[in-house]
């Protein structure tokens, strides 16, 4: 593997930089390349799963358990995650994979993140293997809403003031998880640990990555499956893979090449040598 720090000598390998020019790049990204957007990763320091267990949290009965024993930490979980997700941007990084695409380079991104910062830096081919917190679906028929910004303030703000009032906070959840066509109520639509993926999107990113020519890894720790075995299935296709990370992670042994730093400055500095 050839191992460089763009950091220190802003160099990248002329192999790297060939494999971008002859197109059909695929990137699959983690938390990591939206950490520079102020999101925490979910395993590192002094975040939000510092202070919200994941076994409770992360998980479908975990949640449920809370809202029985102790609705008013549902919301203050609700109302951290939304507030952390809407103060973010799309930083550097997302900025640029949008701007490949638009240059025929890249032509998807697979993501494990929910935050929908992709779309807002202007991609348009994101496969989403982990669903998108500003959406509502149904578990019943699959139909899917937007969650709009304003709606969503709104009705956290009656979650904040219904604190202390089982009631209160019921009411304002049920205005959060409307009912569907179908009847059925609406969730967040994001996968949970221990819950299938959406319908067809691994299936799609493992078609994107069988006619790719490169395949980067951007700030993921490739702990999670099954996103994590989606390398290994370029790999034993011959597939070149890259990642960039700023520390070596679970997929490191076996990428071809190796770029340590941030992602919102090595994709920058990455993009401005192929020009
Ligand atoms: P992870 O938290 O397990 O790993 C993050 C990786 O990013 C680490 O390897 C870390 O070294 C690296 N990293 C941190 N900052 C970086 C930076 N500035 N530039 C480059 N690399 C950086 O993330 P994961 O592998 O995506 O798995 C976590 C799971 O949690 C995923 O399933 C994801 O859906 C979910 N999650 C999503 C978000 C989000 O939507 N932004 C945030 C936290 C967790």
């Amino acid at each position: 593997m050839h191992k460089i720090s763009t950091a220190k000598d802003n160099f990248i390998n002329a192999t790297i930089l060939e494999a971008f020019k002859n197109g059909q790049v695929v990137a699959l990204t983690g938390a990591g390349i939206s950490e520079e957007s102020g999101i925490p990763t979910f395993r590192g320091e002094n975040g939000l799963w510092s202070r919200y267990d994941p076994q409770l949290y992360a998980y479908p009965e975990g949640l449920l358990s809370v809202l029985r024993n102790d609705p008013d930490k549902i919301v203050d979980y609700l109302d951290d995650l939304y507030s952390i997700l809407f103060r973010a941007k799309p930083n550097p990084a997302h900025l640029v994979l949008a701007r490949m695409e638009k240059d025929k380079i890249l032509k998807c991104v697979i993501t494990q993140n929910i935050d929908n910062l992709h779309q807002d830096a202007g991609s348009d081919k994101v496969l989403e293997l982990h669903g998108n917190a500003f959406r509502l679906r149904c578990d019943n028929c699959s139909k899917a809403y937007r969650l709009e910004k304003d709606n969503l303030s709104h009705i956290i703000e009656q979650l904040r003031k219904g604190k202390g009032s089982r009631q209160a906070i019921l009411k304002a959840l049920s205005r959060f998880f409307p009912r569907c066509d179908c009847k059925d109520r609406l969730r967040i639509d994001i996968v949970l640990f221990g819950e299938l993926l959406p319908s067809g999107v691994l299936e799609e990113s493992y078609r994107e990555m069988e006619h790719c020519s490169l395949l980067v890894l951007i700030g993921t720790s490739g702990v999670v499956y099954p996103a994590a075995s989606l390398p290994f299935y370029a790999k034993d296709r011959g597939i070149k893979i890259l990642e960039i990370n700023s520390v070596s992670s679970n997929l490191s042994a076996i990428c071809d090449f190796q770029l340590l730093g941030k992602a919102g400055e090595i994709l920058p500095q990455l993009v401005k040598q192929l020009n």
